[in-house]
């Protein structure tokens, strides 16, 4: 079953004012593909100024704490990023599983909290290299989505994965076609085994040195439905080619 493709961006830590400019352009030249799903994920302190200027256009959040409200200095929960005007939120990425030592266990609590808080979730989960090159990337990347994978009982908030190998990650590597069909097909699996009835329509994403130039390979693979982007979301021009090629494939 082709699922409608989703093409995220995710701006890290850029974004000032002067940005918003740019979230405006891709938010106008998305208006030209209703075929595909886009959304920009930007700073936590822009989400409020960017959700004013793109109204009805996708933005999100990059992470979310588990808790409803508390003594968590720095953090920001899930009522929050909706407060602010998001619509969805990353969990999991592997720069914050990374730096900030998150465990499966917490990214699960941080999806659930989200989900049950009416944001989409885009959970991502990927391999390091080390991984990757001992022939474990398939049973280590099975493992962290079985540890983060959320309750789905409680809400009908969407849930993606994305699919990131962390050594693509701003590398310009990029795995192969039939490596990347291997993980997604496996992904697939796990989530139609997990939630039955659920599992085929949850968009699994590709994440990892994204480029226009190599977009349209990517998405012509099996179970990929869409991307989650870094540095090529941060300028509408190498965005919006992304975008163009998802529409192409259809
Ligand atoms: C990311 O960090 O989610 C990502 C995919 O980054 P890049 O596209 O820059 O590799």
């Amino acid at each position: 079953m082709a699922l409608k493709k989703l093409v995220a961006g995710n701006w890290k830590m850029h974004g000032l004012s002067n940005d918003l400019a740019e979230i405006e352009a891709i938010a106008a030249a998305s208006s030209e593909y209703p075929e595909v799903d886009v959304a920009l994920c930007v700073p936590a302190i822009l989400i409020e100024r960017a959700a004013r200027a793109v109204p009805g256009f996708p933005i999100g959040g990059q992470d979310v704490h588990h808790a409803e409200k508390g003594a968590h200095t720095g953090c920001i929960s899930a009522r929050m990023l909706l407060d602010a005007g998001a619509v969805l939120t990353i969990v999991g990425h592997s720069e914050r599983r990374d730096a900030q030592r998150e465990s499966d266990a917490e990214v699960r609590a941080k999806a659930e909290a989200a989900l049950g808080c009416g944001l989409s979730v885009i959970l991502c989960v990927g391999e390091m290299l080390e991984v990757r090159e001992q022939g474990a990337a398939v049973p280590t990347v099975l493992a962290q989505l079985d540890g983060s994978l959320p309750d789905r009982s409680t809400s009908d908030a969407e849930l993606a994965i994305a699919y990131e190998p962390v050594w693509a990650i701003g590398t310009g590597k990029v795995p192969t076609p039939s490596e990347i069909a291997e993980m997604h097909g496996a992904i697939r699996k796990r989530l139609t085994d997990r939630y039955p009835g659920e599992g085929e329509r949850i968009r699994i994403l590709y994440g990892g040195s994204v480029k226009p130039s190599n977009a349209a390979e990517i998405f012509a693979v099996p179970n990929v439905d869409g991307a989650l982007v870094g540095g090529a979301s941060l300028s509408a021009g190498d965005f919006m080619p992304i975008v163009a090629a998802a529409a192409g494939a259809g």
